[in-house]
C-alpha cells in the first residue's frame, strides 16, 4: 500500500487543518489525540512520510525515538500518571485508522480503565490545556 499524502495528519502537519500543538521541531509534531483513551493522550507524528512503521526510514524512526521519551516523561510530570503505553498500529486489521506514521503515549492512571480506541471527542478547553501542561514539563 502506498503513502496517501492527503491523510489527515499530513493536512495537520501542512497546517491546512488545527490541532492542539504540544511541540514541533524538524523531526515531528507532538499533539493531542482529540478522541483520547486516557486524559493526556498524546500522539508524536514524524514529519517524514511513511504510511506506518512497515515503510518508514530507518534514519527517520531513529530520530523520533528519543522524542517520544520526552513526551512520556513530560506527560508523567504533567499528568502524574500511574503508568504510560506506548502504542504503534499498522494497517487497518491492526487498528490503524490514520496513515501516516505516529506513535501514541497514553497515561495509566490506576484504577482508571482505558477508554475505546478513536473513541469520543475531548473537550477542546481540557485539551489546550493539557497541550500546554505537557509543552511546559517538556
Ligand atoms: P491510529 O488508529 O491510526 O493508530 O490512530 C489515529 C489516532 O488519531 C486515533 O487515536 C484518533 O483518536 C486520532 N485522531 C483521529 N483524527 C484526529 C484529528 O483530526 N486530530 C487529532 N489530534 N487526532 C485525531
Amino acid at each position: 500500500m502506498s503513502y496517501d499524502p492527503d491523510n489527515i495528519f499530513a493536512k495537520i502537519l501542512k497546517g491546512e487543518l488545527p490541532c492542539h500543538k504540544v511541540y514541533e521541531d524538524e523531526i515531528a509534531l507532538v499533539m493531542m489525540d482529540i478522541f483520547p483513551q486516557s486524559r493526556g493522550h498524546t500522539l508524536i507524528i514524524p514529519k517524514a512520510a511513511s504510511r506506518n512503521l512497515l515503510d518508514a526510514d530507518p534514519a527517520a524512526l531513529a530520530a523520533v525515538m528519543p522524542l517520544v521519551q520526552r513526551v512520556a516523561r513530560a506527560l508523567k510530570t504533567a499528568t502524574g500518571a500511574d503508568g504510560l503505553r506506548l502504542v504503534q498500529f499498522n494497517e487497518a486489521p491492526a487498528g490503524q485508522t490514520v496513515f501516516h506514521l505516529h506513535f501514541h503515549v497514553i497515561p495509566i492512571y490506576d484504577g482508571v480503565p482505558l477508554g475505546a480506541h478513536a473513541g469520543s471527542k475531548a473537550d477542546d478547553a481540557e485539551l489546550a490545556v493539557l497541550a500546554k501542561d505537557i509543552a511546559a514539563a517538556l
